[in-house]
């Protein structure tokens, strides 16, 4: 009797599910974007935050009035465990983590069995980059857990294969000149994987490293999971996405998650006026540069950004400034405060051509830009929202990847999907100069041919029937029965 009553309350619950992101600007971005993609689609959703990137998200961005639309929709916040004054910099990342992995653990615990997290919580979704301890806890308290991804498809691949690597003698990577070597352990990149395009944490000179160790627990853990969300789409990493899918079933690609929910807010009617923009939580975003794009000719700027933690050294900035300045064409170049170290002093030619044809901005609002009718071209770190939102936006790349998934992002633009060039590991001026010419002018045809058919491709697939769309409206139905 009991039991029959129990099972009569559950399944009057409405679905709510957790999301709960690795803190970090991107994962949270991205994660934001699939919280206001369920919201949209009626699921109740408690977004979890540490409490320090929570107080950045608010210095920097109306979120609680962007998500003040949505009734089931509510902000939750959780300790890291580290003191406030702690500068939680990219290089602590690994001490952020590790910190919550002994502090974060059991308090979440706490919250989901007290109830203060909402006793209704059906589902949840994390960020399978960092978070075991909550597949654990999930795992015990008996909730439907979903890992969520914010990088590319053929990254996560690349993770899943470690040990493939290794016991193909793909691994360990003997110094630079083994760099070129090729890897063909890998199913479905056979023919065009090398050493240098590997995603930079199993680049590894020492099988002892213990990253290696940590990327194969980590991504492993998803196969653990009872789905996976990818931001991604059928039609750029379909082959890849069939060998994820057999290690985990559940694969839902519901990519390129911006433009999924630009479409999606732009068919609601109650909320159809919202500016759908990237929340910044980090910069502030100066908007002045899009008045300064009105002014310049069609396609003929180079918008060049290297993302939100790409260092440059003085010498790799100078490299690329005077490539910039001698190809002759006009840029954008967001040059954050934080992006250069050294003190540089800089020439004043290099200067005065800037005035004449550049313009450059601390942080910008990418989207828009892209977006652009002026922008013909993109110098990015391939970074993975970078690389979607080029896409959709329909604007060929030269790719100079900085770290993590961005090397082997950068060889799938280049070389698989064709809608630009790969730099990779060269920072010289004369190289710079001549790719944006070879972008912008002389193979400008052959880039403009693939691009506009993968962003076709792009919107299509988040479009009503599109590969996202259902897949998406699988996840909801999912979720939905979390709830029963
Ligand atoms: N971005 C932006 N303004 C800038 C530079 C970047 O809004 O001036 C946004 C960009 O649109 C993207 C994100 O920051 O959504 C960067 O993410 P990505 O995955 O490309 O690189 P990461 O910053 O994680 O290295």
């Amino acid at each position: 009797m009991e039991n029959q009553l129990k099972s009569e309350v559950q399944q009057e619950r409405p679905p709510r599910v957790v999301i709960f992101p690795l803190p970090a600007q991107g994962h949270v971005n991205s994660m934001l974007k699939l919280a206001e993609l369920l919201s949209l689609a009626g699921i109740n959703v408690t977004f979890l935050n540490t409490d320090h990137l929570h107080n950045l998200l608010l210095r920097h961005a109306d979120v609680e009035t962007q998500f003040a639309a949505y009734p089931g929709f509510e902000f939750k916040t959780i300790s890291d465990g580290l003191p406030d004054d702690h500068s939680r910099s990219t290089d602590s990342v690994m001490e952020v983590l590790n910190s919550m992995n002994v502090t974060t653990k059991p308090v979440l615990k706490e919250m989901l069995v007290s109830g203060v997290l909402s006793n209704s919580v059906t589902c949840i979704i994390v960020d399978g980059a960092f978070t075991g301890f909550a597949t654990d806890l999930a795992i015990e308290l008996d909730i439907p857990i979903i890992h969520f991804r914010t990088v590319s498809a053929c990254c996560i691949w690349n993770h899943f294969c470690v040990d493939r690597i290794i016991e193909a003698g793909g691994l360990p990577i003997r110094g630079k000149e083994d760099m070129d070597r090729e890897i063909t352990s890998v199913p479905g990149m056979e023919c065009f994987l090398r050493c240098r395009d590997l995603p930079s944490f199993i680049q590894v000179s020492d099988l002892s490293d213990p990253k290696l160790d940590q990327i194969a627990r980590t991504t492993n853990q998803s196969c653990r999971a009872n789905g996976l969300i990818l931001n991604t789409f059928e039609d750029l990493e379909g082959p890849i996405l069939f060998h994820i899918r057999t290690l985990c079933p559940k694969t839902y690609a519901i990519g390129p998650l911006h433009a999924h929910l630009k479409l999606k807010l732009a068919n609601n009617k109650t909320d159809s006026k919202r500016p759908v923009s990237s929340t910044s939580i980090l910069f502030e975003v100066d908007t002045n540069c899009l008045n300064w794009l009105d002014s310049q000719p069609p396609k003929s700027v180079i918008y060049v950004s290297f993302g939100s933690i790409t260092t440059l050294t003085r010498n790799a900035l100078m490299e690329f400034w005077h490539g910039l300045v001698n190809s002759n064409k006009r840029f954008l170049w967001v040059l954050r405060p934080d992006m250069v170290a050294e003190d540089t002093e800089v020439p004043a030619e290099l200067m005065a051509a800037t005035r004449e044809r550049g313009y450059m901005v601390g942080w910008a609002p990418q989207e828009e830009v892209l977006g652009h009718h002026a922008v013909g071209g993109f110098l990015t770190h391939s970074g993975w929202n970078s690389t979607l939102e080029s896409i959709v936006a329909g604007v060929p790349m030269i790719c100079w990847p900085y770290f993590a998934d961005q090397p082997i992002n950068s060889r799938y633009v280049g070389e698989v999907w064709k809608l630009g060039i790969d730099m990779k590991d060269v920072c010289d001026r004369k190289i710079v100069e001549k790719m944006i010419n070879d972008l912008m002018v002389e193979r400008r045809e052959e880039f403009e041919r693939s691009t506009v058919e993968m962003a076709r491709l792009a919107t299509e697939s988040v479009s009503l029937g599109g590969s996202s769309y259902r897949n998406f409206d699988q996840l909801v139905d999912y979720i939905r029965q979390t709830g029963r």
